[in-house]
């Protein structure tokens, strides 16, 4: 058969495979096969100057760390999906710790000072601590140690906490759906109580975290009666609750725009019972927007990602759980930095690779996005939250 044939062939079974079962496919689209990298004929000394196509310059670095989750939250890992057979990488495919904290020190040569450590579940990854502790002593070229952070459900965090802060770890945040057990449980779709993620981050305050967030997804009719209950709580306790849009990352999460509430009704609601006032970004590109109780008593943030849109000011990149850098969390392409890792390359070159992959970026996805990207029809089809780090 002739290549064109095949091709031919392989769409006509696709779209008959997708006719029958439209979304309960393990999706591992292009995971691990990422496009090679440029490293380009002429090597020149790494910067923190590489703008991409418009404009916007590399500045902080999620890094997934385990595509495997305890939780099933119906909107980022549906059971239906990610059941027993879906193909999770083997341990031999994963970035080891070496070239993690290879691949971070030659993004610190590029002017990345943050970094976030995801999955997945990244307490779920063995000894983690020994990767943070790895990482702790990275230095920018100005001999700063990296702002380095992590996004955890909470699950594993009384044991942790403790290991986690002495292995140099500075923020935490932790995610949390709601203080309705049912709603919650309902949410995270394996049983788990709030209480013990309650407990997590009393665990962390007593280690001594002084930076925690806690991320909300907010899914309209599931769990956006939870708001305000949710401010009260946070209220005065020095957590930080941050309300994210419901998006469409991934494929498989069945999304669609009646189900986002938008954040300027999440504030509205919350200034209605404790008023708000607007406060500065902490710093430019910063994702969430800040308000703060006009009683003094803290404040919370909104990421809009659906209903206003920040590409414009994006300085990201990602690294997958097997090395591929991704541009956009909404990307279904990544570049194959694993490959590059493992072929003795030097730390120039691969930076070289970094800075033309970046100033190949054009990805600007939320703001073209249509008003149902999850349906299959469209082509469009993402890669995971629990690949490329949510
Ligand atoms: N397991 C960790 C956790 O639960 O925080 C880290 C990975 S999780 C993918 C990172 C964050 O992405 C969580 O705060 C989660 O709620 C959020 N998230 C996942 N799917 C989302 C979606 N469809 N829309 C908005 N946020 C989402």
């Amino acid at each position: 058969m002739a290549v064109w044939q095949k091709h031919r062939f392989t769409a006509i079974i696709e779209n008959m495979v997708e006719k029958v079962i439209p979304k309960v496919i393990p999706i591992r689209i292009n995971e691990g096969k990422g496009l090679a990298p440029s490293i380009g004929a002429q090597l020149i000394a790494p910067h923190g100057n590489t703008q991409d196509t418009r404009g916007r310059i590399l500045r902080d670095l999620r890094i997934s760390v385990t595509d495997r989750c305890n939780f099933r939250c119906t909107y980022c890992m549906p059971k239906e999906v990610f059941d027993q057979n879906y193909p999770y990488l083997s341990h031999k495919e994963l970035l080891s710790f070496e070239e993690i904290t290879r691949l971070t020190s030659i993004f610190s040569t590029l002017g990345v000072e943050k970094i976030r450590l995801t999955g997945g579940e990244p307490l779920l990854r063995k000894n983690l601590e020994v990767l943070i502790a790895m990482l702790a002593q990275v230095r920018t070229p100005d001999s700063k140690p990296l702002d380095l952070t992590l996004t955890t459900n909470g699950s594993i965090l009384r044991k942790k906490a403790t290991a986690l802060k002495a292995a140099g770890l500075q923020r935490l945040t932790v995610s949390l759906d709601g203080l309705d057990d049912a709603i919650f449980k309902k949410m995270n779709d394996v049983d788990f109580p709030v209480a013990d993620v309650l407990d997590g981050i009393a665990a962390a305050q007593e280690a001594g975290f002084e930076n925690i967030k806690v991320n909300m997804v907010v899914k309209k009719g599931t769990n956006d009666h939870e708001i305000i209950d949710m401010a009260q709580h946070f209220k005065g306790s020095g957590v930080i609750l941050r309300f994210i849009e419901f998006m469409d990352v991934g494929s498989s999460n069945g999304w669609n725009m009646a189900q986002v509430l938008p954040s300027k009704e999440v504030i509205a609601r919350i200034n209605a019972v404790f008023p708000l006032e607007a406060i500065e970004a902490n710093y430019s590109g910063e994702v969430a927007q800040r308000w703060r109780y006009v009683d003094g008593s803290g404040e919370v943030g909104v990421i809009s990602s659906v209903t206003q849109t920040f590409c414009h000011e994006c300085t990201r990149a990602r690294i997958s759980t097997d090395g591929q850098m991704y541009l956009c969390l909404f990307a279904n392409e990544g570049f194959d930095f694993k490959t590059l890792l493992r072929s003795g390359k030097s730390d120039l070159e691969i930076a070289n690779a970094i800075m033309n992959t970046w100033a190949t970026r054009d990805d600007h996805y939320s703001e073209i996005r249509g008003s149902d990207t999850a349906n299959q029809s469209t082509g469009h089809r993402k890669v995971e939250m629990s690949y490329i780090g949510g």
